[in-house]
């Protein structure tokens, strides 16, 4: 190992003791690497001072005098002020600080040294009214004090931090000042000189000098740029690597498309497959026939048809002879998937089984045992199926629905489980190109296309009373309604009406002439499995639930969803619970956001629900809103470790990236 001053801690520093260690600790920052790298969240441009007798009340300015006057004001006990008085040639104006006074020391010691007769000081902050004249309340201040002295907090484009209690601006960005022209020489420089210069990208080391006190905004850009480089060049290369590793190993299994089974499938499906769907099917059978193993993603939104998609790649391996592996991320979407494709080939010799944690212990027995002896052709289960130890006869393809839902540490399990085909299916709607750095290891295929005749779901914001008057009239029409709720049990922390007692008295009374039947997370397996399918055969006019129809449920009749709580819900949840609907040619559905909205975000989410159905733009907007490690959960390919690089914003780079990496 290279020993370099980079990974001594920050608590060595001097100005750094243990106290404020711990404080930065909390910020991320322990090492002096780790303060290098801490970016800034934005920059301030105090570059320009304006001239006194110019401000406006109200704004935000940066400015330049002399210190002509000061004195303490003592307007109360409680309160004291230190005011001085600072000019330029165009006029005077107030700077004031307002202190609690203390009798032990004097919290106005450092002001009045800094601001003695004569000193050169620039000021920022925000300009306000004082009687006839003006005062600054005074954000930061810098004392000029030589000349040639190079300002850290004004005069310059300034890095704002994000901070924590104990630790202000002005000492994080002298820290990292000090420490930048001290350290940012032992920063190691990962990419060779040739690649550099190919693509136009500056030192580490100015990178890192640059991208926290930036001569230009155009030298930020170039910072950034280097600095984002240097976080996707590793990303790519693991990709590159694992998908190597991944091509390198033959599979033990071939197939031949019999269409023993995969016409007669065709044929009972009560519609023709979208153009997408066919190219789609073609590349997993291309894949499925080649000698290394598959390992393809799927992205389609909601709807737009992955699960007859899969189901052909199923029956290619099961008319071959081979098991299938059906993973679903919920209990209540595997039983459904369970029902469903039963449905889809009902009359052709293959036997189906179903592993979930609620499975009762004989039936999981004897499951286990027709899964070893080849008895069972296809298991259909949650991700306890990777987690329980079953053996397969021939398990030859493994699919993965709704993946945004599996941690990669599952993923991973799953491939060394043995050299199998694998197909991951997502409803994240995120580009291609996108999708190219996030799963750079797989091959990726996109249904591009819903099945034809759908109309989008018509959403609307309103307020539960006109909610239920509204489904009311849908279900007299031969429809059935969802009404989805936060939470399960009633909390008495937070006053949200909860699925189970909303349920019961909204049975009693705005529905009391309809069925209604309730389903929550914390109901045993068989009673869910009786719950959805009585929905699914129209035994319910109204399903209460929870989230757990969050993904995946398919019942075409259900014309009207209405969320309680809307503004509880993040982007992709309010998007998937849409998706519930609209799922039938040429009928109308509806979606209803019911809830008052607190926060800025909540109304971010609601408004983009209202002005879009294309999953892409949520994606893209919930992304911005959550960030995006959060939005593709924490541990995945390290994208949680980008610290500067912006998969939406940084394209240009992960190209250039990607092209280096391979
Ligand atoms: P998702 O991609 O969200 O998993 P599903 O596979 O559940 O979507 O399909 C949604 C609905 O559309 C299902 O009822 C399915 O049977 C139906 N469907 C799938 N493909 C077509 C098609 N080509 N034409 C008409 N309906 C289709
Ligand atoms: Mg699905």
């Amino acid at each position: 190992m290279n020993i370099t001053p980079l990974s001594n801690p920050v608590k060595f520093l001097k100005s750094v003791g243990p106290q404020k260690a711990k404080l930065l600790s909390k910020l991320g920052i322990n090492t002096i690497c780790e303060l290098l790298t801490y970016f800034p969240k934005e920059y301030d441009d105090r570059r320009v001072y304006k001239k006194i007798a110019e401000l406006k009340e109200d704004e935000k300015a940066t400015i330049s005098g002399i210190v002509k006057l000061a004195d303490l004001m003592k307007h109360n006990p409680y309160l004291w002020a230190f005011k001085a008085a600072v000019s330029d040639s165009t006029g005077l104006i107030y700077a004031t600080f307002y202190r609690k006074p203390n009798y032990k020391y004097d919290v106005f010691s450092k002001l009045k040294k800094d601001f003695s007769y004569g000193a050169k000081i620039i000021l920022h902050g925000k300009i306000e009214k004082f009687y006839n004249s003006k005062q600054i309340k005074v954000e930061e201040y810098e004392l000029i004090s030589e000349a040639g002295y190079s300002t850290i907090h004004t005069n310059r484009i300034v890095p704002i931090y994000p901070l924590t209690d104990g630790i202000n601006g002005k000492f994080l960005r002298t820290l990292i000042k000090t420490a930048s022209e001290k350290y940012s020489c032992f920063y190691p420089e990962t990419i060779p000189e040739e690649i550099r210069r190919k693509n136009g990208l500056i030192s580490s080391k100015k990178a890192l000098e640059q991208i926290h006190f930036p001569d230009e905004f155009s030298s930020l850009k170039t910072a950034h740029k280097k600095l984002a480089f240097d976080e996707f060049i590793l990303l790519e290369l693991a990709m590159q690597l694992s998908r190597k590793q991944y091509l390198e190993k033959d599979k033990p299994h071939s197939y031949t498309i019999l269409k023993k089974y995969l016409t007669p499938f065709k044929n009972n499906l009560n519609f023709e497959f979208t153009k997408a769907q066919k190219k789609v099917i073609n590349e997993i059978f291309s894949d499925m026939q080649r000698a290394q193993p598959m390992n393809r993603l799927l992205i389609g939104d909601v709807g737009s048809g992955k699960t007859v998609v899969a189901l052909s790649a199923v029956l290619l391996a099961i008319e071959n002879g081979y098991q299938v592996a059906f993973m679903a991320p919920t209990e209540i979407l595997a039983e459904q998937h369970f029902y469903t494709i039963k449905q889809f080939i009902n009359g052709l010799n293959i036997r189906v089984g179903l592993l979930t944690g609620s499975t009762s212990a004989s039936i999981k027995k004897t499951t286990i045992q027709k899964l070893q002896n080849g008895e069972i052709n296809i298991v259909i289960g949650t991700h306890a199926l990777i987690e329980q130890k079953i053996k397969f006869k021939y398990l030859s393809l493994i699919v993965i629905d709704e993946q945004h839902k599996f941690g990669v540490a599952q993923r991973q399990l799953l491939k060394e489980k043995s050299s199998t085909d694998t197909l991951i299916m997502t409803a994240t709607p995120i580009p291609r190109t996108l999708a190219l750095t996030v799963y750079g290891d797989m091959d990726i295929s996109t249904l591009d296309e819903m099945p034809p005749g759908r109309l989008p779901v018509k959403t609307i914001h309103t307020s539960d009373k006109d909610a239920y008057q509204f489904i009311r009239r849908e279900i007299k029409k031969g429809f059935q309604a969802y009404i989805v709720f936060p939470l399960v049990e009633e909390s008495d922390k937070v006053e949200l009406k909860s699925a189970v007692t909303q349920a019961k008295h909204l049975a009693e009374t705005e529905f009391r002439e309809f069925r209604v039947g309730l389903l929550h997370g914390q109901l045993k397996g068989r009673e869910k499995e009786k719950i959805m399918l009585e929905f699914k055969e129209n035994k319910f006019d109204i399903l209460i639930a929870t989230t757990v129809i969050e993904v995946g449920i398919d019942v075409p009749n259900a014309n009207v969803i209405a969320i309680e709580h809307a503004d509880r819900f993040g982007l992709a949840t309010l998007h998937q619970l849409r998706g519930r609907v609209g799922r039938k040619s040429s009928m109308e559905s509806f979606c209803l956001l019911i809830g008052t909205l607190k926060t800025e975000d909540s109304k971010r989410r609601i408004e983009t629900m209202l002005s879009t159905n294309d999953g892409f733009k949520i994606a893209e907007t919930d992304m911005e809103l959550r960030g995006q490690g959060e939005f593709f959960g924490t541990a995945q390919h390290g994208l949680s470790e980008l610290k500067i690089g912006s998969i939406t914003k940084d394209t240009d780079v992960i190209n250039s990236a990607k092209k280096t990496a391979e």
